[in-house]
């Protein structure tokens, strides 16, 4: 939830912040703007309401020189998307701007005793009143600019990242978090920081990751300083990226998220490599077999998560119990972390999330870690907040995911928990043999027969012109397929904005069934299972309704192809990875859709890539 940027160093800043911001971008989209210190030691600050491009817009007649400088793209959190609550903010006497992501929960307090003092206040965010702070506490005190940030800090309830510049003083930006992510890209004798990686990697590879309530003082051609809000002085280690340029760019396709849906056969790939051995007889996820024996004696699994990362638990919850016997409870995290919840010291936490920033998931950590589980991180991105706070983990090794409705983050999440429990079955002698390998070398096969589910986009994207107007959408879905019909449907509501239910199919005719009739389109999931015939009659029970069903079915099903309306077919697979190839058709759905209906696919209304506020 909104992208952060700032350059300081030796070449023009603005180019280097708007490139940034339209890498972010996916992050927060509602207005977007920028504070430079100009040739002059002017302190410009310049936004607008809408997208980057609408701010350079307005821009570009105005100065925009200077080598230092931060820039934002919004996710409003306090206060409408309007130029006035669009960041940086100036403090009063407009010496110094800051731009923040994150929420100052006492900010109410706060901005009531500034007002006390005199300060008048131009927006409706919680933003403002962090900068109004830091200039009182500065003029308070007569003290410097990183004092009064330290000071201001220990006042504040919340989250956040910032980073704030000072009119006068353009050889330095303050930089600081708490659960909001921050990176510091450390170039030659130049610095760029970053809500994430993708505004710096096209000029370093070498970063710094702040930790929670560290200050950064970022000076050219000097060390950064990090000093915790405590006043302790940290030593920085700088670590290496393994992202790529080509993976921010749209490659030809028309939208990031059509990208990511194509790339799933080699993310999945990536996503086994040198976990899974040639032979397809091994597997070995190395975060597992390091703390075996808590995975071995573990009394309960709880997978925490939220939005398509929960659908993924679902789909764990599944596989944890049939291949390690070991009950297993999927919550939201926002719903855990408020409820007081049952935690023992033999249970295994695991936190699902791409960005790894989830502000729920990482409250839902420290909840359980406080209580003595051990907690494993299933991430996507490298030396985020959650990998950094969890006991041991996964990498889902996807790459980075830019489209705001997930996909291939999805797909890989399934993969990895899998592989998690294939691991975790295999030491603790809960699979034989047999079941153990085949379903190994069926693994190996999955990203080849995406391929092959790929192949019917054509057909789908015709089959999606008739359902462009409908109002309303039923996905049904049984056993694994169960948390893909929720996914199905998560995936239309993102992007096209229909509303979209999923259920278990049998527990339609528990009240769902009072929806159905002729123009109620029901996606149901219907391809080779244990109770396949149970599905069969689920759909016998829409038709006897008039509903019209789209069928996800496997190649040469001839019984379903008769019953439905219309049908999708997919290879066949087993059972427990069924899921990563009935998700393809409806991701594919989803999009079509949505195009059809010239939504703004990679960044839909109201919504952010990643969630870093509660
Ligand atoms: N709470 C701040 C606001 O509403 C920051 C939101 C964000 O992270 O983009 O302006």
């Amino acid at each position: 939830m909104c992208g952060i940027v700032g350059y300081i160093g030796f070449r023009e800043a603005y180019p280097i912040l708007i490139k940034g911001l339209h890498r972010l971008e996916y992050r927060g989209y509602d207005s977007a703007g920028v504070a430079l210190i100009n040739k002059e030691d002017r302190l410009s600050v310049y936004k607008a309401k809408g997208r980057v491009q609408d701010l350079e817009e307005y821009a570009k007649d105005k100065d925009i020189t200077g080598t230092i400088g931060i820039a934002h793209t919004r996710w409003a959190t306090h206060g409408e998307p309007s130029n006035s609550n669009a960041h940086p903010h100036y403090s009063q006497s407009e010496s110094l701007a800051l731009i923040h992501n994150g929420i100052i929960e006492n900010y109410a307090v706060l901005k009531a005793q500034l007002i006390q003092n005199g300060y008048t206040f131009q927006s409706s965010t919680d933003t403002e009143v962090l900068v109004q702070l830091i200039e009182y506490i500065k003029k308070l005190n007569n003290c410097d600019l990183f004092s009064a940030v330290q000071i201001a800090l220990n006042q504040v309830v919340g989250a956040y990242a910032i980073a704030v510049i000072e009119k006068g003083k353009p050889e330095q930006i303050i930089a600081a978090r708490k659960s909001s992510p921050l990176v510091i890209g450390v170039g030659d004798g130049e610095f760029f920081i970053g809500s994430d990686a993708s505004p710096i990697i096209e000029y370093t590879n070498k970063v710094i990751y702040l930790d929670d309530e560290e200050i950064a003082i970022i000076k050219r051609n000097e060390e950064p300083k990090i000093v915790t809000i405590a006043n302790i002085e940290k030593t920085h280690e700088i670590k290496q990226l393994e992202m790529n340029l080509s993976q921010l760019e749209r490659g030809g396709y028309p939208h990031f998220m059509l990208k990511e849906i194509y790339e799933q056969p080699e993310t999945l790939k990536n996503c086994m490599s040198g976990r899974i051995n040639i032979e397809g007889t091994n597997v070995t996820l190395s975060g597992i077999i390091d703390h075996k024996e808590k995975f071995i004696n573990a009394r309960r699994i709880i997978i925490i998560a939220c939005g398509t990362s929960w659908h993924a638990g679902l789909i764990g919850e599944y596989l944890f119990e049939e291949f390690c016997r070991i009950p297993v409870e999927v919550e939201y995290a926002s719903e855990f972390r408020y409820r007081n919840p049952v935690i023992h010291p033999d249970d295994i936490v695991i936190a699902i999330s791409q960005s790894g920033e989830t502000a729920d998931s990482l409250a839902a950590i420290e909840l359980a870690r406080k209580a003595g589980a051990f907690v494993y991180g299933v991430c996507n991105v490298v030396g985020s907040s959650i990998p950094r706070n969890t006991d041991s983990g996964s990498y889902t090794h996807c790459g980075h995911e830019i489209g705001v409705a997930s996909t291939k983050a999805f797909t890989a999440q399934v993969t990895v928990l899998t592989m998690m429990a294939l691991t975790i079955a295999k030491e603790k002698g809960s699979i034989d043999n047999d079941k153990y390998i085949d379903t190994i070398k069926e693994l190996q096969l999955i990203p080849s027969k995406i391929e092959k589910a790929l192949a019917a986009n054509e057909k789908i994207k015709e089959l999606s012109k008739i359902f462009t107007y409908a109002q309303n959408f039923i996905y049904l879905g049984r056993g694994y397929n169960y948390p893909i019909a929720l996914e199905g449907a998560l995936k239309l509501k993102e992007i096209s904005y229909i509303h979209a239910e999923g259920y278990p199919a049998a527990e339609m005719k528990h009240g769902p069934i009072a929806l159905i009739d002729n123009e109620m389109p029901v996606v149901s999931i219907a391809t080779n299972s244990a109770i396949y015939e149970k599905v069969v009659s689920n759909i016998q029970e829409i038709k006897a309704r008039k509903g019209c069903v789209i069928a996800i079915i496997n190649e040469g099903d001839e019984t379903m192809k008769s019953m439905a309306d219309r049908y999708i077919e997919i290879p066949a697979t087993i059972e427990c990875l069924d899921p990563l190839l009935t998700a393809i058709p409806l991701q594919l759905l989803a999009y079509h859709i949505a195009v059809n209906k010239n939504r703004d696919v990679d960044m839909p209304r109201n919504l952010a890539k990643s969630v870093t506020v509660e």
